[in-house]
């Protein structure tokens, strides 16, 4: 299923900031995924959203479990490979969950039109920032809390990864139920409910993101050492360490 975003009324950042150290208190750090679902959905309904850049579609059938119909927001950069769409044409399909697309306010096209082509050669941040992350914060005001994917296993920038926090950048709850797993924790999920994944995860890419960005990676390398390669970019903006 796909949909246009929802409209909701957000609490004021004092009382989530309040409600994210209360649950971090009561989750304790290592919380299991189940537990930090449960818990976001009891505080906050239909204003939890999942983001997923539909590497593989384990978060948002975790939480469609506690939530069916959860909004899965997946940001369309316009850059991304086929088999990403793909995977978001099968997500939307097949699991109970409502699929978002978060499009930045100029296509390609446009954007090169005013800023000149291949933007993510030249300046991979402001590119990331036009097409990722302000797209995103533009999503998220509807929403009092947003679940990701991040795990501390991803590489030395979310070692700490929390499992909820305050999200200063976006202004809201942010709760990342994996945060603890590995990528074997992942897969056996994956497999074990049948859950779409993105054929390039088999194909060398083990973090897939937008196409002119991603490299494959040689077996037992940094899962994340194939984007932004020669940059010394490691995060979009959405994920600051
Ligand atoms: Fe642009 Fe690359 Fe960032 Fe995608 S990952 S938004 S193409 S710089």
């Amino acid at each position: 299923m796909t949909a246009t975003a929802r409209t909701s009324t957000r609490r004021d950042p004092g009382a989530l900031r309040a409600i994210a150290a209360s649950g971090a208190r009561e989750l304790g750090p290592d919380a299991a995924a189940d537990d930090v679902v449960a818990w976001a959905v009891e505080a906050f309904g239909e204003g939890l959203a999942v983001a997923s850049s539909m590497q593989d579609a384990v978060l948002p059938h975790l939480v469609s479990q506690h939530l069916p119909g959860v909004d899965v927001l997946f940001g369309d950069t316009g850059y991304h490979f086929a088999e990403t769409y793909d995977t978001r044409d099968r997500v939307a399909a097949e699991l109970d969950v409502t699929v978002v697309d978060v499009r930045p306010r100029l296509s390609v096209t446009q954007q090169d039109i005013r800023v000149g082509p291949r933007l993510f050669e030249r300046d991979p941040a402001e590119c990331c920032r036009l097409r990722k992350v302000e797209p995103l914060r533009a999503a998220l005001a509807d929403y009092e809390c947003w679940a990701t994917g991040v795990r501390r296993a991803d590489g030395p920038t979310r070692a700490t990864t929390p499992v909820v926090t305050f999200d200063e950048t976006f202004g809201l709850v942010k709760v990342n139920p994996l945060a603890t797993w590995s990528g074997d924790d992942v897969t056996t999920y994956a497999f074990e409910h049948g859950v779409p994944v993105n054929l390039l995860l088999a194909d060398g890419y083990p973090s897939i993101g937008c196409a002119p960005c991603t490299q494959r990676v040689e077996a037992g390398a940094d899962e994340r050492s194939g984007r932004w390669v020669g940059f010394g970019k490691t995060e979009c903006g959405l994920h600051p360490a």
